[in-house]
């Protein structure tokens, strides 16, 4: 069995989850689209790429 996560802000199931900076204060996943949001709001005009898998 696949285990099901679920994004922190939005609620969704994710194929795909990214794990929030320390300093926004999520404590949870997040899914690409909420990922992508915040890295928006953090570091706006910025490419900021991280790999879960490291
Ligand atoms: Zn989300």
């Amino acid at each position: 069995m696949i285990k099901e996560f679920k994004c922190t802000i939005c609620g969704q199931a994710m194929d795909q989850k990214y794990l929030p900076m320390k300093n926004w204060n999520i404590d949870g996943l997040l899914c690409g689209k909420c990922y992508s949001k915040k890295i928006f709001e953090h570091y706006p005009g910025k490419h900021v790429r991280v790999n879960t898998s490291d």
